[in-house]
């Protein structure tokens, strides 16, 4: 494993007077990956590795016996807890810092001594241009949502003020587990004063401040506005031998990306939160009794057991919340709260509705809800950034000017409010690694959402309020938006890619689009009851478990009872990564695919379709279920004929392709990856000639070249 890493001072943090400069993060990245950089720092004391960077898309099923075998529901805890939190957290909403203190207790599940452990601190992707988060997205081009721009004194970090183990001192080491800039601060390595021993447990003291951001990447501020998330000093997975593909134990800590989210192990979260007077405070967990105040100020005490991270808001200009409560069968009494700012209180209702909604759609078809409360968050205006984001039992949803049923924006806030509760399933419960394994929380949860919309009969509302007193309401299935988001002008990334890994920000956005659309067409060759089952039986198997993508796998192909046609779908989809094309090459492969008709929006989605299993004998698609019109391959002579022509190299993925859209079918005889000129393919396309660089401009129809003829046993991946 090529670590890139660096050290500060034992015990120290460097100062924030100067903040890295782009130029000189990367000159600090070009360092980091001398051999001088690594022999710096000192080895781990216990020799436990780190996870490699591309430790994603997991083919080795994990142990029964993994993190504490299978929930019964029959013991004391949910979930088989590793870390207890007692944080008290100090906010100055003027300067927006926090001043906290936090006592860390961890348990060694493995079978052998610790003595380096790792936190993260997320912060610190924020606090300049040297960071990994800001690296990717300024050299690779990459974006977060609304690119909001940084500015001087918008930028926000995390400092480790004190850590002590048992009294004594602790000193800390940052490093790089992916290789990113030296520059790079938000894992640091722990090297304790004393081992923990197999099955013991160890505390630590730790003091640190919080400068937040202006709100970017669900975090910050803005205004009175706080929204603070992965705020604290986080401690890292230690995954033991069968545990989602490791084979020793080993730490998984990465550094935080730009379209990574998180991984944690489950635990209890004791967080006292002091915040001025005039506050409404928002958070994980349940309130214990009435806030206290104090010399102007209000401490609110939150609790939570069995989850994974613990997020916050504080606002003086929250109107009074909208609050209701759930009560479903096997689920406590959930008490749901909206907390909105008074300009989008037309919001309140709509994410409040959609809440419970979701509540009673998720506990029906995936098990119950197991925890006391649900707190929704409409963000102010300007701090969109902090829309749209996951915590357990505590979310953001959107926020929309205009709330007119039968819209667009209507349509998006419930779709939106839908998707972060259904977090809380995926990815609370759950608990997969969103860092590695993305798509077993944004994708799966993308398909259980729509599936939700689905089953009410509902369809996505494309228009806008002007539009609709006008008479245009158009609206469109849920799934074929989803194909519409699953262009194939992104480049093929598999969706068992890690998140960082990544040709492009489109790329990793059909993660989303592209597992929906997949399980879609799974759903629509095993059956509706069988994909049910199987969904509810992966939850109640991996709840509180943090399952891989074997896992799922495994559960797929035993409940469906087709394990060749599951096998098949996860070596075309999801493993699909073994390709490992650079990034040019695959984009320069897909260009020459994207034909007239797929390079417009709705054709895009057409094209998309084409990441379906070929079903080149069928004539009804898979989806739709409308008549395919296809052609079968040509005769052989005719391919042996053309085969003495010079014509360029097909690439390694010739495939009949279906070519699918408003329930018309053409299949493609063209290989995705032939190389060929757009221009000779737009010639081509949907036509009954295959015109080469010869006939050009030509309409005789003309056989295909020998190259673009597919195999009857090839299938596109
Ligand atoms: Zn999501």
């Amino acid at each position: 494993m090529a670590l890139g890493l660096s050290a500060c001072h034992p015990g120290e943090q460097p100062g924030r007077a100067a903040l890295p400069s782009a130029a000189s993060a990367s000159a600090a990245s070009a360092a980091a990956s001398t051999a001088a950089a690594v022999e710096r720092l000192p080895p781990s004391l216990d020799g436990i590795a780190l996870a490699a960077p591309d430790a994603s898309a997991v083919r080795q099923p994990s142990s029964p016996q993994a993190w504490g075998g299978a929930r019964s529901g029959r013991e004391t805890t949910l979930s088989d807890r590793v870390v207890d939190y007692q944080i008290e957290a100090k906010l100055d909403p003027e300067a927006h810092t926090i001043e906290g203190k936090q006592r860390l207790s961890w348990r060694n599940r493995s079978a052998v001594p610790v003595r380096s452990v790792y936190l993260h601190l997320y912060l610190n992707a924020f606090e300049g241009e040297g960071s990994t988060f800001m690296s990717e997205q300024r050299r690779l081009g990459f974006s977060f949502r609304s690119e909001v721009p940084v500015k001087k004194g918008d930028w926000g970090f995390i400092e480790l003020k004190k850590v002590q183990q048992a009294g004594v001192a602790v000193p800390w080491h940052f490093v790089q587990p992916d290789g990113g800039p030296a520059t790079d601060r938000t894992v640091v390595r722990l090297d304790l004063p004393q081992a923990v021993a197999p099955g013991g447990s160890t505390t630590l003291d730790i003091d640190f401040f919080d400068q937040l951001p202006r709100v970017l990447a669900r975090t910050g501020y803005f205004g009175s506005f706080h929204l603070v998330g992965q705020w604290f000093p986080k401690i890292a997975v230690l995954e033991l031998p069968g545990e989602r593909g490791a084979t020793a134990p080993r730490w998984n800590a990465h550094e935080f990306h730009l379209h990574s989210e998180f991984y944690a192990d489950f635990g209890s979260y004791d967080v006292r939160i002091d915040v001025p007077d005039g506050y409404t405070v928002g958070a994980t967990g349940e309130l214990q009794g009435e806030p206290k105040k104090q010399g102007g100020r209000v401490v609110h005490h939150f609790v939570q057991g069995d989850v994974h991270d613990f997020a916050w808001t504080a606002d003086k200009r929250f109107a009074p919340p909208l609050k209701a409560i759930y009560e479903g069968e096997g689920s406590p009494k959930v008490q749901v709260q909206v907390l909105y700012p008074p300009e989008y209180a037309h919001n309140a209702p709509v994410v409040l509705k959609a809440t419970l909604d979701a509540l009673a759609w998720f506990s029906r078809t995936l098990g119950p809800y197991p925890y006391r409360t649900v707190t929704a968050v409409v963000p102010p205006f300007n701090a969109k950034e902090a829309g749209g984001m996951e915590y357990p039992t505590f979310f953001t949803a959107d926020s929309y000017a205009d709330q007119t049923p039968g819209t667009l924006a209507h349509f998006g806030q419930e779709f939106v409010t839908i998707h972060e509760f259904g977090h809380g399933y995926f990815y609370g419960i759950l608990a997969s690694n969103e860092f590695e394994e993305p798509f077993l929380d944004e994708g799966l949860n993308e398909f259980w959402d729509q599936r939700m919309i689905h089953a009410r009969g509902q369809r996505a509302s494309v228009t806008t309020a002007a539009l609709k007193r006008l008479g245009v309401g158009t609206t469109v299935d849920v799934f074929e938006a989803e194909r519409l988001g699953a262009g194939l002008k992104d480049p093929p990334d598999g969706l068992g890619q890690n998140s960082w890994h990544r040709h492009s920000s489109g790329s990793y956005g059909s993660v989303y689009s592209r597992t929906a659309t997949v399980l879609r067409d799974l759903e629509a060759q095993i059956g509706r009851e069988k994909l049910e089952l199987a969904f509810k039986t992966y939850y109640q198997r991996w709840k509180f478990r943090h399952p891989s993508t074997a896992d799922l796998r495994e559960v797929l192909a035993e409940v469906s009872g087709q394990p060749a046609l599951v096998q098949r779908l996860f070596e075309q989809h999801i493993y699909a990564a073994a390709r490992s094309m650079t990034g040019s090459r695959a984009s320069r492969a897909w260009r020459s695919c994207l034909c007239w008709a797929c390079s417009s929006g709705l054709m895009a989605g057409a094209a998309s379709w084409t990441k379906m299993p070929v079903q080149s004998r069928s004539t009804r698609c898979a989806h739709s279920g409308r008549r395919i019109i296809q052609r079968l391959p040509r005769p052989r002579k005719r391919r042996t004929r053309r085969r003495a022509r010079p014509w360029p190299s097909p690439g390694p993925s010739p495939t009949a392709r279906p070519w699918c859209c408003a329930g018309t079918v053409w299949l493609c005889r063209r290989p995705c990856a032939c190389a060929l000129p757009t221009a000779a393919w737009r010639r081509c396309a949907g036509t009954t000639s295959s015109p080469g660089p010869a006939s050009a401009g030509s309409s005789r129809p003309r056989p295909c070249p020998p190259s673009w003829t597919p195999s009857a046993s090839t299938t596109w991946t």
